[in-house]
């Protein structure tokens, strides 16, 4: 590989392998989650032992973020490389969730590809710059956060610890460039009628009955409006119905509806807009459809992230990649969200690289090796570009 900076592959596989090894669940979204403070304290350990500067950064009760801080000798520009340490739940695993072994150039376990290959990635690349004797200009960072895949208290709380220049974040990408992803939003709708006996029709208002027409608005915006706002790596905006609930008994009117719906929308797009969207509707029906009344809550909402490709940082990467891989980067847009749209909130330059592999949340996954090492390559490459 022409990289200057020659990773250790057995090292970074001993990495990747016990990491996976220790489980690291996330209790928001299993019952039985052990949370992040097992990976912790071993990512604490093995960032002393790579001699940096390393602390905790409590983010709810034994689920601490990892900072860890190589420091600059002066003038150069600062970056961040980060992950989050948590992962989804086992529960439709077979066998040894935890096992990590290695088949065929492949490292199979829960967060092997999401994305404790990427986290390898990270500390194979700063352990390479380490054995070359290279001294950053600027200081380089390493976050490993939590609780991604639940509401993202550990990049939360990281950007209000530090403030990098740019970031670099290992999600998996199967070695492409990744420069944008989709936003999200949770809203409930609730239709109202009037409770009354199943025989008095002059009296009882159906508020099931009234949902047909919020359910038949999803309709038209997924085979109407949505068709024609067309993102070159993100495909269109989407909406789909997630949860239902409604009625009082076999004999009553229904007095209530409620409709949990999930938004998934470009980055251009705003959960303001969204809401404003369904209300605008609501108003219409309620002054087309007798007795109808109806109301719309925004329950959760993320925004979508996109950065230039002129952008310095990503200018970095695709000279850094070009440079190790001896070919042009591909460039993607990941229609999942990731933590890069909080740190493009907060105002750090993100760009996003990590492993191939397979099985996201699946029931068997696992994260191509040779992909880490070159992850590793490249980020090494793109490190020392970066800091100077
Ligand atoms: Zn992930």
């Amino acid at each position: 590989m022409p990289s200057r900076y020659a990773i250790d592959t057995m090292l970074t596989t001993q990495y990747l392998q016990q990491m996976v090894q220790i489980d690291s669940v996330n209790p928001g979204l299993a019952a039985d989650g052990v949370g992040e403070g097992a990976v912790a304290e071993w990512l604490y350990q093995t960032c002393l032992a790579l001699g940096l500067e390393v602390e905790f950064q409590e983010t709810a009760p034994n689920r601490p973020n990892v900072i860890a801080r190589w420091v600059g000798t002066g003038g150069g520009k600062s970056l961040l490389l980060t992950g989050h340490t948590d992962v989804v739940s086992t529960a439709n695993m077979q066998g040894n969730p935890f096992d990590g072994r290695i088949e065929d150039g492949r490292l199979y376990g829960r967060g092997s590809y999401d994305m404790k290959g990427g986290l390898a990635s990270i500390l194979g690349a700063v352990a390479a710059l380490k054995a070359d004797h290279f001294q950053p200009a600027g200081d380089i960072w390493l976050g490993f956060v939590t609780d991604e895949e639940y509401l993202s208290l550990g990049t939360d709380a990281l950007v209000t610890a530090i403030q990098p220049d740019a970031a670099i974040l290992t999600e998996p990408t199967d070695v492409q460039i990744c420069v944008a992803h989709k936003g999200f939003a949770w809203l409930t709708l609730t239709t109202y009628g009037l409770a009354a006996h199943g025989s008095r029709y002059m009296d009882g208002v159906d508020a099931i009955t009234h949902m047909q027409h919020l359910l038949n608005m999803i309709t038209t915006l997924e085979q109407q409006v949505f068709e024609d706002d067309l993102h070159p790596l993100l495909g269109r905006n989407s909406v789909h119905a997630s949860l239902i609930s409604g009625g009082l008994g076999l004999s009553t009117y229904p007095d209530q509806c409620s409709l949990q719906i999930e938004h998934r929308y470009l980055p251009d797009l705003g959960a303001d807009e969204i809401v404003q969207l369904w209300q605008d509707e609501i108003d219409d029906l309620t002054k087309t459809i007798p007795n109808f009344k109806a109301t719309v809550k925004l329950d959760f909402e993320r925004p979508g992230y996109e950065i230039e490709r002129a952008a310095p940082i990503v200018q970095t990467m695709h000279h850094a990649f070009s440079q190790v891989m001896e070919t042009e980067p591909t460039y993607m847009g990941m229609y999942a969200w990731l933590d890069s749209a909080i740190m493009g909130r907060a105002g750090i330059p993100t760009v996003i690289l990590g492993p191939g592999g397979k099985g996201m949340h699946a029931a068997v996954e696992y994260v191509n090796l040779e992909d880490v090492f070159a992850c590793a390559a490249i980020i090494a490459q793109a490190t020392a570009d970066w800091v100077g």
